[in-house]
């Protein structure tokens, strides 16, 4: 969509730090981490928030594949945090779906 911050950035025409890609999904390295990993991982297509999702596969394949850059980036086993914010509440900023892929240290419980 034309002025999306990440639809540009899986355009290229702002520059990212890639982690992994495909026809369908893109991941970055997030610009401001929480974590010492921390990436982004994104659907090529435009869909603002998860309330926004059609179809299990929109969702289900951005799960799959942040799944697959996190074990890509050694994570499986020790572990690591998925998250996807939604709208004002959930702290999200960014109106193109994404989910945060958070690693490298142990996780405090409940988020804030
Ligand atoms: P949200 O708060 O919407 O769940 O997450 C948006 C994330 O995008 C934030 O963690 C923020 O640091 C990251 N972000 C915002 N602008 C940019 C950018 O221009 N480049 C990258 N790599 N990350 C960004
Ligand atoms: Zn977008």
């Amino acid at each position: 969509m034309t002025g999306c911050l990440f639809c540009r950035i899986a355009g290229g025409e702002i520059p990212s730090t890639v982690v992994q890609q495909d026809d369908r999904f893109y991941a970055f390295r997030d610009i401001d981490p929480k974590a010492p990993v921390h990436v982004l991982a994104i659907p090529r297509e435009h869909i603002a928030s998860l309330n926004d999702v059609r179809g299990v596969d929109q969702v289900g394949g951005l799960l799959l594949f942040a799944r697959d850059v996190a074990r890509s980036l050694g994570l499986s086993e020790r572990g690591y945090r998925v998250v996807l914010n939604t709208n004002a509440d959930g702290g999200q900023t960014v109106f193109h779906l994404h989910v945060h892929v958070l690693g490298g240290r142990a996780m405090q419980w409940p988020p804030g």
